[in-house]
């Protein structure tokens, strides 16, 4: 008997909202995939740049009685004659949309699973599109709603969870593709067939638990920014990309506030070993940032910033007043970034405006401070970060460190973040000093 040997690994490229803006930018992603068609790629797509929280507004506003879904229509229209694709194409998904936002008018009424289905059209629409021109180009292409593949999620409605058995039923199904699958980012379905969405930017986590599902030979994050960076290069213009990094170190930058993937996308991928690549789609041959279980070889990995953050104070602090605040925490599904606690308890976290609500009614004293941002050294906890910023006349609200790496976490007031992370920057990955502060 012969052996057939076996399908090499299939690589997975995700392609996010930027990359599919508009007519020229579908046709850089659909270069990408002809010139990759020998590898038996399988594409993951968002929706087209803005659309998600368009959608979020259209939702809202339908059940405050208002119809505003026009402008989402004439985006999707001129797209398609951009690519000089069939201007009917994406009728049938437009009128069920429409149905679902006439239902939500008339009842006055969102429910977190009518959010979701109207939100799932911004991903099931590009797919059509990206799909509709790979075929144009003369390529084998399907669209995929991720949820027919096999997604199932929990049924927490807008940070869905993604459920383990789903793999052997994604790996399964793929095998019978061989065409392009361009699949639905961010979109998943619960036990009972209801749409749900994976969290704000989720589409990196779709790529992510397909590849790990199909034991891809890796996964590249096409994006418009060339690779990880030592920074965000917006706030720090000295930013590097950085050529590699372990999964842990990828891990800690996205969990820090680094923007350029999903916080939870590298876990699969450590999980199951398979290769991450973050690459541009302006620049398709130049390596971008290889993330795998081999580190960068420096301490200091990059310097992450998150803005939005909360810092709220109770005083007097109680062991039970802090066990009450955390279980309100936990129930609104926020999660506290730090908790210090003494005679006042302090807890930082990513803004939410229904937690401070909730926490109103707490403590004697309560203080609500907004416009907070975290900037981390991340692989680096050393005090001379701290003595970086207060050298540049930063004013630190507060500092931890954190592990697994040793990371130097500072609160800072949001008009303080560029000047906070060029600081940091400067000390951990540039030879010269940080610049002083004016007098
Ligand atoms: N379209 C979704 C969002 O904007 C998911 C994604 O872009 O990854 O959040
Ligand atoms: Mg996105």
């Amino acid at each position: 008997m012969t052996h057939l040997p076996s399908p090499a690994p299939r690589p997975v490229h995700k392609f996010g909202g930027a990359s599919l803006t508009d007519g020229p930018a579908v046709r850089r992603v659909g270069a990408i995939l002809a010139e990759r068609v020998a590898d038996c790629p399988v594409a993951v797509v968002s929706a087209v740049e803005g659309i998600t929280s368009t959608l979020d507004r259209v939702a809202h506003a339908a059940a405050e009685g208002r119809d505003e879904l026009g402008p989402v229509r004439v985006r999707h229209r001129s797209l398609l004659a951009q690519l000089e694709l069939d201007p009917e194409m994406l009728n049938r998904h437009f009128t069920e949309l429409a149905t679902i936002l006439s239902a939500i008018r008339s009842r006055r009424q969102l429910a977190a699973h009518e959010r979701d289905h109207v939100l799932s059209f911004g991903e099931r629409v590009s797919a059509r599109i990206v799909a509709a021109h790979l075929t144009s180009r003369g390529l084998r292409a399907v669209p995929i709603d991720a949820y027919d593949l096999g997604l199932q999620s929990d049924s927490n409605h807008g940070r869905a969870k993604v459920l383990a058995q789903s793999a052997e039923r994604v790996r399964s199904a793929l095998a019978r593709f061989d065409g392009i699958p361009v699949i639905t980012g961010f979109l998943a379905a619960d036990a009972h067939g209801r749409l749900t969405t994976l969290g704000r930017n989720g589409s990196d986590l779709s790529a992510t638990l397909i590849g790990e599902a199909i034991g891809a030979r890796e996964v590249c994050f096409w994006k418009e920014v060339g690779g990880v960076m030592t920074a965000d290069p917006k706030l720090v213009p000295s930013a590097r990309t950085l050529r590699r990094l372990s999964y842990e170190e990828a891990g800690e930058l996205t969990r820090h506030g680094a923007g350029v993937l999903h916080a939870e996308s590298v876990q699969p991928l450590a999980r199951s070993g398979v290769p991450g690549r973050v690459l541009c789609v302006r620049a398709p041959s130049d390596p971008g940032t290889l993330v795998s279980s081999e580190s960068a070889g420096d301490a200091a990995v990059g310097i992450a910033c998150r803005r939005n953050v909360m810092l709220v104070r109770l005083a007097p602090a109680s062991d039970e007043l802090r066990a009450r605040a955390l279980a309100s925490l936990a129930r609104l599904g926020v999660e506290a970034l730090h908790v210090e606690h003494d005679e006042e308890l302090r807890i930082v976290f990513a803004s939410s405006e229904e937690l401070a609500r909730e926490l109103l009614p707490f403590g004697a004293r309560f203080a609500v401070e907004r416009d907070l941002a975290t900037v981390a050294a991340v692989g680096c906890g050393d005090e001379e970060v701290l003595a970086a910023l207060h050298s540049v006349g930063a004013d630190v609200r507060a500092h931890w460190c954190d592990g697994p790496l040793p990371t130097r976490v500072c609160l800072l007031p949001a008009h303080q973040l560029a000047l906070g992370a060029r600081a940091l920057h400067a000390v951990t990955f540039e030879t010269v000093s940080p610049p002083q502060a004016p007098r």
